[in-house]
């Protein structure tokens, strides 16, 4: 049996964080009425002249840069033709063999090793309208409504080298791809509204050969699950095809959640022929290389070099680092908690661990957690000043997220308060040890392992609020001295 490689380029659309469409001066805002942010030029009316959007070339050029592109001082604007009722012109405009932006790289992190994938291009475009079909589906639909406030709001489209070797390399490019655009501001990436939307072409080849199979392009991927699922799927459909001695065919196929598979929407046997020229209504684009110095002067640091320097400054763990850096707003939310805890460990240790999985199971971004980072280094602070133990800390973590109170509140109103006093300790161990005569005679003839039992008896009889590190400290004193 054949080993197969597996190949996988990526085609990425990422709508811009830009407050105006990119070639009239109607809103992006989501979620409007429909069509009430158009006018003549996203409409498409006869003689409308669209002018180009400033900031969505700047955006375009910051993601260039994000994923290491040449940013070409000469680009410029094509039709690209065909035919839908979203797309009021019959053409889109796009950019076809002059793009903004070229030859980038990724640098991704998989297991050990560090992969790097190309970038072919990133190029500027603009956005279709949206059909909404009456009933279940457009097969069945009696009748489709168009809403054009999404038509012309710029995108960028992000094209990969064929240089991903596996569905999970796939959605770990996605991801990474996701982090740097949100770092950069390009785009919020949401991939549920469709403001990140991917495309996934995929072959096989025999292990070895220099050559590339036929491709399938897969639609309809709005989860990075999804990209990974689906890619799967293909990979097994083609295997059994080149198994079979039969041929993979040139297609484009429909992912369908549901059922996990994928479907043959099309053949890509004829070309589609696009008609790409040049728009006569828009200048050639021209970037003097003082713009771009410009625009990275402003970058934010990225993902990589805040990695880095939370490794070098914070003197974490590279995995911890990583974890803390992999959204710029976790990043944030870990750098303000320890600008107050001073300790960058413990604090790494909470926001990865309690805050992360309480946001996670609820369904939160980091941006929207009820626990600040000025409240979350409020109990860390009391864990440092011995007030609460870890233990309880999760219980009060717990109660700060679902109401709101900072933890110094909720450990008074709880009585969580640890008992560290000697004389109230005392009582309760003495107690203990009078109860547990052999453990005592274990540590008293050198088996010291028992006094983490006792230990474990004194916090169970006070209920977890006694200090651990005083109870072991004071029940040495008592049976080893
Ligand atoms: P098309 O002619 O179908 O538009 P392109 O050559 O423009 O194809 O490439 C589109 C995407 O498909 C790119 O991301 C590219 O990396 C990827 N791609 C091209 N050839 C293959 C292949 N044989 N197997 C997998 N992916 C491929
Ligand atoms: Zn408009
Ligand atoms: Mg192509």
């Amino acid at each position: 049996m054949t080993d197969w490689e597996v190949v996988i380029g990526l085609e990425i659309h990422a709508e811009l964080l830009t407050e105006s469409k990119v070639f009239c001066g109607c809103s992006t805002e989501f979620g409007a009425p429909p069509n009430s942010q158009v006018c003549p030029v996203c409409l498409g009316l006869p003689g409308a002249l669209p002018v180009l959007n400033r900031k969505a070339v700047d955006l375009a050029i910051r993601a260039g840069l994000a994923l290491q592109c040449r940013i070409n001082e000469h680009s410029r604007f094509d039709r690209k033709h065909y035919f839908y009722p979203d797309l009021p012109k019959a053409y889109q405009i796009s950019q076809n063999d002059l793009p903004l932006c070229s030859d980038g790289r990724v640098e991704l992190q998989v297991g050990e090793t560090v992969r790097e994938i190309g970038i072919e291009r990133v190029h500027l475009e603009e956005e279709a309208g949206k059909s909404v079909h009456a009933g279940e589906s457009i097969m069945s639909a009696a009748y489709s409504l168009l809403d054009y406030n999404r038509s012309g709001i710029a995108l960028i489209e992000i094209v990969t080298e064929p240089d991903i070797r596996s569905p999970e390399e796939a959605r770990l490019f996605l991801e990474r791809l996701k982090t740097l655009l949100e770092y950069t501001e390009v785009s919020d990436c949401k991939m549920e509204e469709g403001s990140l939307r991917c495309d996934a072409n995929i072959s096989l080849r025999p292990k070895g050969t220099s050559t590339f199979g036929v491709k399938s392009e897969i639609k309809n991927l709005n989860s990075f699950r999804a990209v990974q699922r689906a890619l799967e799927f293909e990979v097994g459909r083609q295997q059994q095809l080149l198994e079979a001695g039969e041929a993979v065919l040139p297609e484009t196929r429909h992912w369908d959640e549901a059922k996990g598979m994928t479907f043959s929407m099309r053949s890509k046997e004829k070309a589609a022929d696009y008609r790409y020229f040049p728009d006569p209504n828009l200048y050639p684009l021209k970037v003097d290389p003082s713009w771009v110095e410009a625009i990275r002067k402003q970058l934010p640091e990225l993902p990589d070099a805040r990695r880095d320097r939370f490794v070098a400054e914070y003197d974490l763990p590279l995995y911890d680092a990583d974890v803390l850096t992999s959204s710029r707003a976790l990043a944030e939310y870990f750098e303000e908690c320890v600008k107050e805890v001073g300790d960058a460990k413990i604090t790494s240790n909470w926001v990865m661990g309690e805050v992360l999985r309480w946001l996670k199971a609820h369904g939160l971004e980091v941006a929207e957690s009820p626990v600040r980072p000025g409240d979350l280094a409020g109990l860390i602070k009391l864990i440092q000043e011995k007030v609460v133990s870890n233990i309880v800390a999760k219980d009060v973590l717990a109660e700060m997220f679902a109401s709101g109170k900072p933890a110094a509140v909720i450990v008074d109103e709880k009585g969580w308060r640890q008992i560290s006093d000697s004389s109230s300790l005392e009582k309760i161990i003495d107690q203990v040890l009078a109860d547990n005569p052999g453990p005592v005679a274990d540590v008293r003839g050198g088996k010291t392992k028992a006094i983490g039992f006792l230990v474990g008896q004194v916090m169970k009889a006070s209920k977890g609020a006694a200090n651990p590190q005083k109870v072991n400290e004071m029940i040495r004193n008592k049976l080893l001295e």
